[in-house]
């Protein structure tokens, strides 16, 4: 019997939970297990729901929750005792006796025959249960499915055959008639019996089977003709994979049928560690829709819909528009809500990719399965051979497939930088103009510095990087619509499982030299948790494009004959920095060994233009959006922090002194003259902002701090600069610019990395020495590089992870190692060069 059974104030001992994985494992963590003694405590007026007392908790179930866990009541069992035990015995019978008579009872398991026709479930069904159904080469005709039980190490096995099929729509009467059986009934165990000679279309049924979040257990039947044919599968990774055992049978001869049986306890008995409930990914926008269903189906009084079905199954077929599925949901109170969704995810997904939902869904399956047999399956000879299994000869290909995948992401870096310079132009020229259209049409005021400085010197230095980034965007959504970034994956997944990540890591860490920001979204494709936080943890140290601007400036300044060397060597060091780390908190913090997951291989396809430019345009509204957040307001802090306090002592009168150059300049008739007297008024103001900035907030803070800076080669402007790059790299060379006017004394043009090749110490016993030296230099472009890239990564990161821990941690993590590193460098080469 089964819970909602019991009257009130009735004891009873639970002997099985059934229902879908997601059900079972969350009523079993409350302590609904077999053997446990439960209490009706209350039934609400209509009987739902019913309030049961367990392990001293009160807890209420619905009755569609009540019904899927089977009970005995204590008067049933000792009933049952007292006919089976002598009578003297009797009064020994205590509470643990009880519990485990209970559990005795429930040793039933119910297993359910599934799989294609003519794959051998009759067979298996007839060796496992001894029976003589007959077996045949043809289709079922009849639908009926027939059942047997058996005992085996102590449990009863009631199994049932049923009709073959090929897939679980609603199209055929077998296949509806399977359906039903699996969610009305809910067996124990699925068995699904593959015919291995013909495993990828076996497969098919065996996606659908994992959707409905189940517990399965793989036969794979006809192995003998398998091996026949020469080829070779690795069963055992196959079922990692797909998180099920996988046993090799051969129904005709029984080979296999024992093993199959044991396999099917173990499961039952949750010992086997290849069981686990895997997501098959549909790709974004119908994972995204998945969701979204499946939040309008999460209501209480659904439950009777839930606890049974998986809800992620219901809403794959709603949106494969499944007849069925559709008359499921007319049955519950928001149905309107949930077929107005679903209609509109499924326009949404339409419109988006151009294609049927159902086929987006079995191309998905199809990849899906492509990606688990390449990587188990190797065939003895080739068959008929498929347009996209030519491609991948050639993409995949043992000694072809790196130079290859190389080759195309230099061309995507190369064009990413040669193309988007024009655009880069032309947004700096606007900048450029319209900065001077304030400067001009402005009276000098606060808020016309804050204009200018605050808002066009911060934003707008972030902006230039737009047109690079939005190449880069476009140049990734064609990689992932036509099919290659699958096979990118592919081939660095050996790569990547070196310091153990999954060759899907690589997407957001390619991904990271352009911005981190939606290098880190990107990681979402990643299945494993832990896969997936170490993945956004080491992305920072791909040095992103604002940290470019930093290196070309330094590089420019003292490595003037070694220019590419040293930049190729800067971004070398944050990949290996990456590779450290993630070896590092692999055995520091996720001990724990992680499990396969499939690589899919969609077919290749030519990508559609509407679906490549969403892609790019949802990816750069993100970088927008950090523009207009984070940066916005950081840089509005950092410009504030510099700009006050107003009221300050100068060295010298610089106000008059300007006013004086002025004066001169206007009343100069030689032209050159008056040129000449300009430019030294615009070094007096640029004077004023230095002394302005070093007494200024963030030039205090820059000097409490420099203490700490000063053994890793720092003055408090470089550290200045540092502090400055907190909320966006791109502000650190802006920072430098300011912090280090031109020379007053000198006529010519000079950069800002002249000006700081030829700053001189001005005081003390190294008076007149360089002040930055090229091992400076290097110290400080190593910091910028370790230390995190912005605050919108650390947002990310939070918002990603879901937990303030994980950001705070990077920012900890990263600025400490950054230090040490430039401390190690400058300490060590200050000892070699002397
Ligand atoms: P069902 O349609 O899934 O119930 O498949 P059947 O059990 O009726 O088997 C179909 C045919 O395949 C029969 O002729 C069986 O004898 C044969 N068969 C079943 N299992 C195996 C196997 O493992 N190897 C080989 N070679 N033949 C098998
Ligand atoms: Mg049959």
């Amino acid at each position: 019997m089964t819970l909602v059974e019991l009257q009130q104030g009735e004891k009873a001992y639970i002997t099985k939970v059934r229902g879908i994985g997601a059900f079972r494992k969350r009523i079993m963590e409350m302590g609904f297990v077999a053997g446990r003694e439960i209490t009706v405590v209350r039934k609400a007026p209509l009987g739902d729901p019913i309030e049961y007392n367990i392990l001293g908790y009160n807890v209420s179930l619905r009755n569609a929750e009540a019904q899927l866990v089977e009970v005995i009541t204590v008067q049933d069992l000792k009933e049952h005792i007292s006919n089976e035990l002598p009578p003297e015995t009797i009064p020994f019978v205590d509470e643990k006796f009880l519990e485990n008579h209970a559990r005795k009872k429930g040793k039933v398991i119910n297993i359910a025959f599934v799989g294609n026709p003519n794959s051998g479930k009759t067979s298996l069904f007839n060796r496992a249960s001894g029976m003589h159904e007959r077996t045949g080469n043809y289709s079922g005709v009849t639908i009926e499915s027939k059942e047997a039980r058996f005992f085996m190490d102590g449990y009863q096995i009631n199994v049932t055959d049923l009709p073959g099929t090929y897939s679980i729509t609603a199209y055929s009467p077998e296949e509806l008639y399977v359906r039903n059986y699996i969610q009305e009934k809910a067996p124990d165990i699925v068995v699904n019996v593959l015919d291995a000679s013909n495993l990828e279309r076996n497969l098919y049924l065996t996606t659908q089977l994992i959707d409905m979040d189940i517990r399965i257990v793989a036969a794979l039947n006809m192995y003998d003709d398998m091996t026949k044919n020469g080829d070779s599968l690795n069963h055992e990774y196959l079922g990692k994979l797909l998180g099920m055992p996988l046993v090799p049978t051969v129904g005709s001869k029984g080979k296999g049928v024992e093993d199959l049986l044991k396999k099917i306890i173990d499961v039952y008995e949750g010992k086997d560690d290849t069981s686990r409930h895997i997501h098959i990914s549909y790709g974004k926008a119908i994972e995204l829709a998945i969701t979204k269903i499946r939040e309008t189906l999460a209501r209480p009084e659904n439950k009777h819909l839930t606890a049974r079905i998986s809800g992620r199954f219901l809403a794959i077929k709603l949106l494969e528009k499944d007849e069925e599925a559709w008359n499921k949901i007319e049955l519950i109170p928001n149905a309107e809500e949930v077929k107005e969704i679903v209609h509109q995810q499924i326009s949404i997904i339409e419109a988006f990719i151009k294609e049927d939902s159902e086929t987006i869904i079995t191309d998905a399956k199809y990849g899906f399965i492509a990606g688990a047999v390449k990587e188990t399956y190797k065939p003895a000879k080739k068959r008929r051979i498929r347009k996209s299994d030519l491609i991948d000869i050639f993409f995949t290909h043992r000694l072809y497939a790196f130079p290859i995948f190389l080759l195309i992401m230099w061309a995507i870096f190369y064009l990413t930088f040669t193309l988007g310079a024009y655009p880069q132009e032309w947004i700096e020229n606007g900048i450029a103009l319209l900065g001077g259209a304030i400067d001009k049409g402005m009276t000098d005021n606060m808020f016309k510095d804050f204009l200018i400085d605050g808002i066009l010197g911060g934003v707008g230095g972030v902006i230039v990087f737009l047109p690079n980034i939005v190449l880069l965007y476009f140049f990734i959504s064609l990689l992932e619509d036509s099919g290659y970034m699958a096979r990118a994956v592919f081939i660095m997944d050996k790569a990547m499982h070196r310091i153990g990540l999954h060759g899907k890591s690589f997407i957001p860490l390619i991904m990271g030299f352009g911005c981190n920001v939606p290098a880190i979204m990107s990681a979402r494709i990643i299945e494993s948790r832990r896969d997936r936080l170490i993945t956004m943890l080491i992305t920072p140290f791909m040095s992103c494009g604002a940290r470019l601007p930093v290196y070309i400036l330094f590089i420019s300044a003292f490595f003037e004959n070694y220019k590419g060397t040293i930049l190729f060597a800067i971004y070398l060091t944050g990949i290996l920095f990456a590779i450290l780390t993630a070896l590092f908190f692999k055995h520091a913090f996720f001990k724990k060994q992680d499990v396969p997951f499939v690589m899919e291989l969609p077919p290749y396809r030519v990508p559609t233009g509407k679906s490549v430019f969403k892609h790019m345009w949802i990816n750069s509204a993100a970088y927008i959006r950090k523009i207009g957040g984070v940066v916005l307001i950081a840089t509005i802090i950092i410009w504030a922090l510099g700009y006050f306090p107003r009221k300050q002592e100068f060295s010298i009168d610089y106000s008059t002194q300007i006013a004086q150059k002025e004066t001169l300049a206007s009343t100069a008739t030689d032209p050159a003259l008056e040129a000449e007297f300009l430019k030294e008024a615009d070094f007096l103001r640029q004077q004023m902002k230095s002394e302005q900035q070093l007494n200024s907030y963030i030039g205090k803070i820059g000097r409490i701090i420099t203490p700490v800076m000063t053994p890793l080669g720092f003055d408090w402007k470089m550290t200045c600069a540092i502090i400055a790059g907190i909320p966006a790299k791109e502000v650190v060379v802006g920072t430098l610019g300011v912090l280090f006017p031109p020379d007053i004394n000198s006529s010519a043009d000079q950069s800002i990395s002249e000006r700081i090749r030829n700053q001189v110490i001005l005081s003390g016993p190294d008076k007149g020495k360089p002040l930055f030296t090229p091992l400076t230099a290097i110290s400080f472009m190593l910091f910028i590089l370790i230390y995190f890239p912005c605050i919108g990564v650390i947002a990310t990161i939070k918002k990603e992870s879901g937990r303030w821990k994980y950001a705070l941690f990077e920012v900890g993590y990263t600025t400490v190692l950054a230090w040490i590193v430039s401390f190690a460098v400058y300490q060590l080469g200050s000892l070699v060069v002397g």
